[in-house]
């Protein structure tokens, strides 16, 4: 998609520091973080928001979740956890309309974010 700042990361037009990388999923470091650990899980394909999600994306969803989990293990945050947010449209702030996975780690963090 044209003008998608996250479709020209997973092109490589804009940089990113990548964390994972396999042709359909792509992790990079949150340009702002907001934890200590600030990684962003997406799709290679352009979904612009959880309501875009279609039947036939629900292998790709899927695999976000285990590529989160390699990832977890991988960097070391697995057993100390973490936490995933995605923001869905106006109200809940959604900037940037390519789907998105936060991952938000290496601090305690409260039981509630809003
Ligand atoms: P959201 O509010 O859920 O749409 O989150 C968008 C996230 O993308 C924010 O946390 C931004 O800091 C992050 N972001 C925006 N541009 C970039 C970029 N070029 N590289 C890495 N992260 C970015
Ligand atoms: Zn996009």
């Amino acid at each position: 998609m044209e003008d998608c700042i996250f479709c020209k990361i997973s092109k490589g037009e804009i940089p990113s520091e990548k964390v994972y990388e396999d042709e359909e999923v792509l992790a990079f470091k949150d340009i702002h973080p907001a934890a200590p650990i600030h990684i962003l899980v997406i799709p290679k394909k352009h979904i612009a928001k959880v309501t875009d999600i279609m039947p036939e994306d629900e292998a790709l969803v899927g695999k976000m979740y285990t590529v989160i989990n390699k990832i977890a293990k991988e960097q070391g945050f697995a057993e100390d956890g973490f936490r995933m947010i995605i923001n869905c449209g106006r109200d809940a702030g959604q900037e940037v309309m390519h789907l998105h996975f936060h991952i938000l780690a290496g601090t305690k963090m409260g039981p509630k974010i809003i």
